[in-house]
């Protein structure tokens, strides 16, 4: 086989493989290189999402859902259940599972597409050659037309809480904790600690999360973060705002911490102690040095509208570069770049990148805050319309939380879609879809939603733009 590809993807994550799939689609000789090791040693494609990220966390969020609500949800249908108990094995063991499906899944897409898979660190030398180093340290160079860096992302760490993969540990390790500790500590109240903290709260955990800033949750709309504050608390997660870790001292089987607020310093004594205080480009060993790829001060690969470098033929997507760190973003570039290789027109738009968080209830948005829109002095006008008044909602017991439509004041086009409370991850679709089409309140407004269902919320926030919801008060 010859070793000159039209394009080689460095990495195997959401990013990297859609991309890879994608060029091979439109006839272009691809390779993909990837260096993720999985849980049996084994060479595992799908990156940080599919091996320790989206689908494991969203494997436990759903197994552990399920035991909550039969002490949660169920009484209030009449069901009780005694003596629940979670078998961690099989608890764990089905993460594993679904985990294998996809990985592997994504090995099999790759034969059908004839793309072909090296295992190995890649790095980019100039020319659009492509050393591999293995895992017993061998050494190879591919080259191709195009070289499309898609090396994702790695969690920050705290100087003062090393990760040391028992005590302190990151995502990766939250997913796979085999008892559930008696008392967990989360550093940082954002989508991981929130979804991770929920996890092992709902299986009996007493959870913490100290978060530096003082408000809760500022990247979603005010009036989103309120209710879910809320309902977080009432499930019995802690959080306490405003709360800099400042020493994470492991001592036997426990982790001390000293925290200062604005009341001064704290401690607090946890068995785990989960960091998740963001992410970070990883580039490490990625690029030789004469290459001619810049990476800008947060360590972001830098790259223009079209995801080009500016060195002929070098791309990059994904997490590795600027914008939200989502697969479903790194994807559509993957498929925005693949095109664009092949001369086709590539399309991305990062203004309505959803966004979604899967708690309970549910949090989702696109487009812009409340707040984004004031401090840029865009007039404005907002619909909500709470779930407490939806029949399905209702029917479920799941009856929290509300949907805020944004439109601009004058012209009525959508500007953002605020979302809280049962299934939203799916109700934000249609925020989405209306906003590529550069939809208004009004569209949204005159489209026949069936009843009862929760997409009614969306339909009568739209309508609330104009005062003129019906089933309440406006
Ligand atoms: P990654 O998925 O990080 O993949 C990069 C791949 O490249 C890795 O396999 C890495 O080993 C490999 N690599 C890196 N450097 C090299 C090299 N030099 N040579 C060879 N291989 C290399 N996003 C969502 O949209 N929805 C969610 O529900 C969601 N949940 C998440 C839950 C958790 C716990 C975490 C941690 C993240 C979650 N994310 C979620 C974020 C999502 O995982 C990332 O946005 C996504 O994985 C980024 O895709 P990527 O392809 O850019 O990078
Ligand atoms: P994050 O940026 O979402 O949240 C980190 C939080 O930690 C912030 O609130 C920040 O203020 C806080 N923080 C930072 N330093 C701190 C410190 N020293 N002490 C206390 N708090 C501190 O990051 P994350 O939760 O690690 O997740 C990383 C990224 O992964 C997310 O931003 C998102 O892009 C992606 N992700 C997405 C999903 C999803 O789509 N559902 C799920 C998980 C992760």
């Amino acid at each position: 086989m010859s070793d000159k590809f039209d394009v080689i993807v460095i990495g195997a994550g959401p990013a990297g493989y859609v991309a890879a799939i994608r060029a091979a689609q439109l006839g272009l000789k691809t390779a993909c290189v990837d260096a993720f090791v999985g849980k049996d040693g084994k060479q595992a494609l799908g990156g940080t999402c599919l091996n320790v990220g989206c689908i494991p966390s969203k494997a436990l969020l759903d197994s552990s859902k399920q035991f909550f609500n039969l002490s949660h949800n169920l009484p209030a249908h009449g069901i009780s259940v005694e003596n629940a108990k979670v078998d961690m094995g099989t608890f764990i063991g089905r993460k594993d599972k679904i985990v294998k499906q996809f990985t592997g899944g994504i090995g099999q897409l790759f034969k059908a597409n004839k793309v072909t898979a090296f295992f190995g660190k890649g790095k980019l030398l100039k020319d659009n050659n492509v050393e591999i180093t293995g895992n017993d340290g061998s050494k190879q160079t591919i080259s191709a037309t195009n070289v499309i860096l898609a090396s994702g992302s790695v969690p920050i760490e705290l100087p003062f809480a090393k990760f040391d993969g028992k005590n302190i540990i990151d995502n990766a390790g939250a997913l796979d904790i085999n008892e559930v500790p008696k008392r967990l500590g989360v550093i940082g109240a954002g989508v991981i600690g929130l979804e991770l903290g929920s996890v092992w709260n709902r299986l009996g955990s007493q959870v913490t999360i100290l978060e530096a800033l003082p408000d809760f949750l500022s990247v979603a709309d005010a009036d989103v973060a309120k209710i879910a504050a809320k309902e977080f608390a009432k499930q019995g997660l802690t959080i306490k705002l405003g709360a800099k870790l400042t020493k994470a001292e492991v001592k036997k089987n426990e982790v001390a911490l000293t925290y200062e607020d604005k009341d001064g310093a704290h401690e607090l004594t946890v068995d785990k102690l989960l960091v998740a205080v963001g992410r970070r480009a990883y580039t490490d060993g990625l690029l030789a040095g004469d290459t001619g790829v810049k990476v800008d001060e947060r360590g972001r690969i830098v790259v223009d509208e079209h995801n080009h470098t500016g060195v002929d033929g070098v791309w990059a997507i994904g997490d590795a570069v600027r914008g939200p760190m989502l697969a479903h973003k790194g994807s559509e570039e993957g498929v925005a770049v693949a095109e664009w290789i092949a001369g086709k027109a590539g399309h991305v738009n990062l203004d309505t990148v959803p966004w979604v968080i899967y708690t309970e209830p549910e949090i989702a948005w696109a487009g812009k805050t409340e707040k984004e829109l004031k401090d840029a002095g865009i007039p404005y006008k907002i619909g909500t319309f709470p779930f407490a008044a939806i029949g399905r909602a209702v029917a479920m017991n799941e009856a929290i939380g509300q949907v805020k439509v944004i439109a601009h004041a004058e012209t009525d086009r959508l500007l953002g879609v605020h979302m809280v409370g049962p299934g939203v991850s799916e109700l934000i679709a249609e925020a989405v879809v209306a906003m590529e089409f550069k939809g208004s309140a009004e569209d949204l407004a005159r489209i026949v939603h069936a009843h009862p269902t929760l997409s009614e919320a969306v339909h009568e926030a739209a309508l609330s733009v104009d005062k003129r919801a019906i089933h309440k008060g406006n």
